[in-house]
């Protein structure tokens, strides 16, 4: 097998993909995966080729075949084995996000129920799945319904930044419907979904209804091109949302493609401030703010600004940057080496463009070998400025004042993205104003991730999302089946007829 890095790391076990029901070696080249907070290599990743992709596109047409017969009762079932295997694994799944991603435990564990929360909802898929009828609908003894039917192989991408959580957004949905799938986790965390793929070997799903590819772009480009896939979910960047949508469009899929945010916390001047601060951290610097939910620019409207500057401040001198494994930690490490020195920079031309840098600003080694940033704090941004415009991924919220709260949704609408915007404020009328007039999908109103729970569809808008329906819920239950209306005649007969 070739290689792409040096030797010495090739003793590192290489991850297998899991295909037609089995756990079986890409012969692709390999990528490591490094712990970021340590820099140690876990394991390496396989670039699955055409070839490999096809074979399980083969597996997932062929398991389709007679899935989509299985009564849905019967595949919910499925569901209720999987997640009590979840729950008792959740611990371990959750450290292994922590070591391949390096957010905290707390927040991984979070992860790891959000992802479990989807699969309670699938389980419904009896009543999920039902469509609607009416007697008569299409005349006397003219009866029409319309009736949800699965499509074929359906197939998923993950970003980095939820390895656990993102394909669950998706799989437990497509397969419930009758569909067949295949997840193609981030090459930077594969490991999560590998365990996943042992614990959903246990439950003794028919082969190939669900498989695992692993690889980056190349192996993408094949789940896109391939004909007999019927429609790709992706969550990730916006320039690759961008180009999945219109690269799977081009064969005739469905495509859902979730992109990246740059979501905006205003803060009014009678704003609960003791509730309002640890929303904000938690917001912005949470997973070192690689969550697409991360608030990244606060919007003090008014007075209120100078006292939220300074209690910010203390509440960031009190976060314990290391290693998401220790205890106490409350932030871990940014995913990669190339991230910390790519946040490193946004923050030098936010210091060039005239930004003020009030705390943070540099990178910091808590843990030897591991990729940290400091959490870093701007004020005086302005609109024009890449602090306010550009999405970073890292621990680094920008202040950006307004006079009104018109001039606060000004701020949340200049923004190309519109993933989520929040509003604290005790004031209702306020709150239905900003919610009104935000264009975002998702409004947090004294919420600082407004995350929407397995049952409410999960998307944004403007440049955070490309397609029509989200993730979750019925949302997912609509991208996942196709609806058929049949209408009935049967001609009048004599009642009560007998032989
Ligand atoms: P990314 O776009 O770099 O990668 C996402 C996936 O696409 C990966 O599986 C990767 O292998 C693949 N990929 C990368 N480049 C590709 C290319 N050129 N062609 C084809 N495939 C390619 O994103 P990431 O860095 O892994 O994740 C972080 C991004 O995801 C952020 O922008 C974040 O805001 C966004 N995100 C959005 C949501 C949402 O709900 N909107 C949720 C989580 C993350």
């Amino acid at each position: 097998m070739k290689t792409l890095e040096p030797t010495s790391e090739t003793t590192v076990a290489t991850l297998p993909n899991y295909i037609g029901g089995r756990f079986v070696q890409s012969q692709g080249d390999t990528l490591p995966v490094i712990n970021p907070a340590t820099g140690e290599t876990l394991s390496r990743v396989p670039l699955s080729t055409t070839e490999e992709v096809d074979v399980a596109v083969q597996a997932a047409q062929a398991a389709f075949e007679t899935w989509r017969d299985v009564p849905p009762i019967d595949r919910a079932r499925y569901m209720f084995a999987l997640r009590d295997l979840l729950i008792e694994n959740a611990d371990e799944l959750a450290r292994l996000v922590t070591l391949e991603h390096g957010k905290t435990l707390a927040d991984a564990q979070g992860s790891v129920q959000r992802a479990i929360e989807n699969v309670e909802v699938a389980a419904g898929i009896p009543s999920l799945m039902m469509g609607y009828g009416l007697r008569n609908g299409a005349g006397k003894n003219i009866d029409e319904e319309a009736v949800r039917r699965p499509l074929g192989v359906f197939a998923a991408i993950a970003p980095f930044n939820f390895p656990m959580m993102v394909p669950f957004w998706f799989m437990p949905y497509a397969i419930t419907t009758g569909n067949t799938f295949i997840v193609k986790p981030s090459e930077q965390v594969p490991g999560s979904m590998r365990r996943v793929f042992e614990l959903i070997d246990e439950i003794g799903l028919p082969p190939g209804v669900v498989n695992l590819v692993n690889g980056a772009k190349d192996t993408v480009d094949a789940l896109l091109d391939h004909p007999q896939i019927q429609g790709i979910s992706f969550v990730g960047s916006t320039a690759v949302a961008r180009y999945i949508y219109s690269r799977a469009a081009t064969s005739g899929k469905r495509v859902q493609a979730a992109g990246g945010a740059k979501n905006v916390m205003v803060v009014m001047p009678d704003a609960d401030l003791d509730m309002t601060i640890p929303n904000i951290i938690n917001s912005a610097f949470g997973s070192s703010g690689q969550r697409c939910l991360a608030g990244s620019i606060v919007v003090p409207v008014g007075p209120v600004r100078n006292e939220l500057r300074q209690r910010l401040v203390e509440a960031m001198g009190k976060i314990r940057v290391g290693n998401g494994l220790e205890e106490g930690v409350t932030m871990g490490p940014v995913i990669s080496e190339a991230a910390r020195d790519r946040i490193v920079q946004a923050i030098e031309n936010g210091k060039q463009e005239g930004a003020e840098l009030v705390t943070g600003g540099n990178a910091v080694q808590p843990v030897e070998g591991g990729y940290f940033v400091e959490p870093t704090l701007f004020d005086n941004v302005r609109p024009e400025m890449q602090l306010a415009q550009t999405e970073i991924f890292g621990p680094v919220l920008a202040m950006e004042p307004a006079d009104s709260l018109d001039a606060a949704i000004d701020i949340v609408q200049a923004s190309p993205y519109g993933n989520a915007a929040s509003i604290f404020t005790e004031h209702g009328g306020w709150a239905r104003e900003f919610q009104m007039r935000a264009d975002v999908g998702n409004v947090g109103i004294n919420i600082g991730v407004a995350a929407p729970m397995a049952y409410f569809p999960f998307g944004g808008a403007r440049s955070s999302f490309f397609g029509t329906q989200h993730g979750q819920g019925r949302d997912a239950i609509d991208f996942f089946t196709d609806r058929q209306v049949v209408i009935t005649r049967w001609f009048e007969g004599e009642t009560g007829a007998h032989w």
